[in-house]
């Protein structure tokens, strides 16, 4: 199962002493996006000050989401965020990326946004980092393409890309969290995975660093949360795979393992 994941429980010292110094805060679009200087500054730099440094948009909102998402079912959800023109994103997106997986999946992964190829194929988390979450939830006995509690619904804070992988903007996070609350009280899953900073921000409402809020079941409108590294993060630092393969344990432990091997529908 560790090797699925590429873990490895012994760390060499001085990658260990490495890591300390720097606070896992950005995913592989901050880095794709930033020079080599840029990123060093921002991994040292208190996530607090990277989120309060977003600039303003311009351009919120276009078209306001329409009355009732709260009530939607999944295909008018579906629909309603294709077509949705509620900020500035919609202007560069390709496609709109909804989420995958079954709905009647007991688990729900989120991600952050979508990077170059989700948004040209409509799917989430489908370049290196989706790999490395397919593999991570194989670990566990879940798949994105696994019934009920063999499966794993997948979704973005964001439904759109981010142009040039920049971080999402805290009024776009803002204008797309319906559709994310909708999702999650359509889904009723038993456990949300919140993966990376984005993600964790967005749906706990906190600026601490993951380092802090790993470790413990949060809440979610009822519904147990556990924080851990965005699969891009641990593509660049696989020294601290082994701590998200701690964050899967928990999950385990918080909802109890499938029974029986990984099911699918292919
Ligand atoms: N990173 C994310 O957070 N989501 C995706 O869908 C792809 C990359």
């Amino acid at each position: 199962m560790l090797a699925e994941m590429g873990v490895r429980v012994w760390a060499p010292r001085e990658d260990a002493s490495a890591r300390q110094a720097t606070e896992p805060v950005q995913t592989d679009r901050a880095a794709a996006a930033a020079p080599t200087v840029a990123v060093r500054q921002r991994a040292d730099a208190s996530p607090q000050v990277v989120v309060q440094a977003s600039p303003p948009p311009a351009d919120l909102p276009q078209v306001p989401l329409p009355d009732g998402v709260d009530q939607m079912d999944w295909a008018t959800l579906q629909v309603t965020v294709a077509s949705c023109r509620a900020c500035g994103l919609c202007e560069s997106r390709q496609n709109t990326v909804f989420g995958a997986g079954d709905t009647q999946a007991d688990w729900m992964v989120v991600g952050e946004a979508p990077g170059e190829n989700e948004d040209r194929q409509g799917e989430p988390f489908v370049g290196a980092a989706g790999q490395l979450l397919d593999n991570m939830l194989r670990a566990v006995g879940r798949s994105r393409s696994g019934v009920g509690t063999q499966g794993a619904y997948i979704a973005n804070v964001l439904k759109c890309r981010p142009p040039a992988n920049r971080n999402p903007l805290p009024a776009e996070v803002a204008q797309c969290e319906p559709y994310l609350a909708r999702q999650v009280a359509l889904l009723q899953p038993r456990l949300i995975l919140a993966m990376g900073r984005f993600a964790v921000q967005a749906l706990l409402k906190t600026n601490e660093p993951i380092g802090k809020l790993r470790g413990q079941v949060h809440q979610y409108r009822g519904v147990p949360v556990i924080v851990t590294y965005h699969p891009a993060y641990l593509l660049r630092t696989p020294t601290d795979k082994a701590k998200a393969w701690a964050d899967l344990c928990l999950a385990l432990e918080t909802v109890g393992a499938p029974p029986g091997p990984v099911s699918t529908k292919d």
